[in-house]
């Protein structure tokens, strides 16, 4: 057994950092993760993480961010329907349906490089 970072929930406080006793993690391409091979399973990282980003086991890890991504690609449909119903001319309203549909498309690209991150 392993514990997993999801990437998408991390907000990168550190605290995990700090409290692994076995220097177990480590930070990989701008983000923190838990090495498998120095990890001794004490859970005291996921105890201290304030945003639930850390799993006991791989699968529940994937399932949390198969549920993400369901959710992401659910809010990038909603956000492209509301910006086919802006009038065109209003440009600040069009501006705005197309952040908003920008916002949707990376957070959806997130979740699904974090479901890489974890397979
Ligand atoms: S479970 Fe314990 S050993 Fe493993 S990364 Fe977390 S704090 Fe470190
Ligand atoms: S404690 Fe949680 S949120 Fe903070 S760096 Fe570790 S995994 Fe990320």
């Amino acid at each position: 057994m392993a514990l997993y970072i999801v990437p998408a929930k991390c907000i990168s406080c550190g605290a995990c950092w700090a409290d692994c006793n076995v220097e177990a993690i480590e930070i990989v391409h701008h983000k923190y993760a838990i090495n498998v091979e120095k990890c001794v399973d004490c859970s005291a990282c996921q105890y201290v993480c304030p945003n639930d980003a850390i799993f006991y086991d791989k699968d529940t890890a994937i399932e949390s961010v198969n549920a993400e991504i369901a959710a992401a690609k659910e809010k990038v449909a909603a956000a492209k329907a509301a910006a086919e119903k802006v009038d065109s001319k209003d440009e600040e309203a069009v501006g705005k349906a197309n952040d908003a549909v920008t916002a949707a498309e990376k957070a959806l690209a997130e979740a699904e490089a974090a479901l890489a991150s974890i397979n």
